[in-house]
């Protein structure tokens, strides 16, 4: 049998590949993780991580302004961009050497550096010029932001990555897109003071989720002093008159002028010169790794997780698809990660938490279906100027009435909806939901004391 340098190795160090040989390593694997940048990948470095921090910086904004209602009187509040920059980065860089070290702990061999695949068992160490072997391989290096092919003066527009670093906070910022990160960081930078201005080519923003809570979050968008252009795409970005100020044009025929340009367009599956060719491993239409349930690329023992699969692009789900990977690779249990029902959130303000199907797929695969919906002020609002809403949706399959939906936009709708994902995943009816006693008062009441059907205006009643 042939002696390979490794049992396992694998091609990056963001959540899915730490996860993966970590455990690995202490189920017996002799194990390597290549790392070309830093260990944590895009979660820690330039994504969840720093993100959240920004949320929580631009939402004292509008806690400061609560305040008030509630009787303090507060000076002119400044921001320190830098300041607070260097706070969030040097916990990235905390939390960076907490990987590595967990890492080590877990016996695995880290190695900084870049690494290629050079045939089916040979993976070559770019900057080291070392050719290594290995039993298995995993294929972990995530996504990177994508870039509209054609558009004029691209070079000149920051992505997510770069968002982190500003040296200054901008004056305007023009940002592209209509999904997470556009929607999450429109409202970071409007929240710090930033005229900021997000432009979609669709209608209503975040796509694929549900109906109700894309108006809601579009509206919220503009209520907190985005100004939102629909319809519309970049056609060119090119340095104006002035100084460190860019001239956005659109195919609309409006013209922009900012100090940052954004491109959230979508992110891609990360396997520029990755050598996939030489070990034959088959990539799908999009870029995307081609994998099977149990994330086995179409070479045997070469396997691959994460956002460079595109399947569920989230940090939790590559995390549990690299420990079915090493249950069945290394522990003699068979698993394919069931990617059903996955909560996830969005960070806008307030935000966003969603589990399970919306209406409108919901009628689609189960035909009559249930709604119920509540669209209420939070009581932590009332005494404020301007109280918020929040929304509340249950979508229940009419036929065994299992919930198969939660939506919910308001203030800790992410920590609700991952305790509400429980119930979801486990199937539970609307009768289950009823029959849980409320904790009152809360917000997350809302989910067990709906009674009323939402009958839809529009539909008649024969319907
Ligand atoms: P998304 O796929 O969420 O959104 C991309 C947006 O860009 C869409 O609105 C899309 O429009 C638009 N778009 C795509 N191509 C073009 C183009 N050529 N010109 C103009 N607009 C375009 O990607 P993001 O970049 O926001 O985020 C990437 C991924 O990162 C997400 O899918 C998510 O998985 C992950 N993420 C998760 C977060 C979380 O869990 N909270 C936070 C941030 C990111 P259209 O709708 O018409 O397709």
């Amino acid at each position: 049998m042939a002696d390979f340098d490794y049992d396992l190795f694998t091609i990056g160090a963001g959540s899915g590949g730490v996860r993966a040989s970590r455990l690995a390593s202490l189920s017996g694997a002799k194990t390597a993780v290549a790392e070309e940048y830093r260990p944590g990948g895009t979660c820690v470095i330039r994504g969840c991580v720093p993100k959240k921090f920004m949320v929580y910086a631009s939402s004292f904004a509008k806690t400061f302004r609560q305040a008030q209602g509630y009787g303090w009187s507060l000076g002119e509040a400044q921001f320190d961009w830098p300041a607070f920059r260097d706070a969030m980065l040097g916990e990235v860089d905390r939390l960076s050497g907490i990987y590595a070290k967990n890492l080590a702990n877990a016996g695995v061999e880290l190695i900084e550096d870049r690494a290629e695949l050079a045939g089916p068992h040979e993976i070559r160490l770019v900057k080291s010029g070392r050719t290594v072997t290995a039993r298995n391989i995993l294929i972990a290096t995530g996504g990177v932001p994508n870039r509209p092919e054609g558009l004029a003066g691209a070079e000149h527009a920051i992505t997510s990555n770069e968002l982190f670093h500003l040296d200054t906070l901008p004056e305007h910022l023009v940002i592209a897109g209509g999904g997470y990160i556009a929607c999450e960081f429109a409202q970071v930078f409007a929240g710090l003071g930033v005229k900021t201005c997000l432009i979609y080519r669709g209608d209503t923003v975040l796509r694929g989720f549900d109906d109700d809570v894309r108006a809601f979050v579009h509206e919220q968008l503009k209520e907190s002093g985005v100004r939102v252009i629909t319809h519309a795409v970049f056609t060119s970005i090119e340095p104006s008159a002035r100084e460190g100020f860019y001239t956005v044009r659109l195919d609309t025929g409006d013209v922009l002028e900012s100090d940052a340009v954004v491109l959230a367009t979508g992110r891609d599956p990360y396997t520029a010169g990755l050598g996939l060719e030489a070990a034959g491993v088959e990539v799908l239409e999009s870029g995307a790794i081609k994998v099977d349930a149990y994330s086995r690329t179409s070479v045997d023992h070469i396997y691959a997780v994460g956002d460079v699969t595109n399947r569920v692009n989230l940090t939790p789900v590559a995390i549990r698809e690299a420990m079915a990977f090493v249950e069945t690779v290394f522990r003699g249990r068979p698993t394919a990660y069931d990617h059903g029902d996955i909560a996830s959130a969005v960070f806008t303000q307030p935000p966003v938490g969603s589990v399970g199907l919306s209406e409108a797929d919901a009628r689609r695969q189960h035909g009559k279906i249930d709604i119920y919906k509540s669209k209420f002020r939070p009581m932590k609002g009332m005494l404020t100027a301007k109280p918020d809403w929040m929304l509340m949706k249950l979508v229940v399959r009419a036929e065994d009435q299992v919930v198969v939906g939660v939506h919910i936009v308001g203030d800790d709708a992410p920590e609700i909806i991952q305790a509400v994902g429980i119930a979801v995943k486990a199937k539970l009816t609307k009768a289950q939901f009823d029959a849980a006693c409320a904790v009152h008062p809360t917000v997350a009441e809302e989910l067990v004391t709906m009674r009323e059907k939402w009958v839809d205006p529009t539909l008649s009643a024969a319907e």
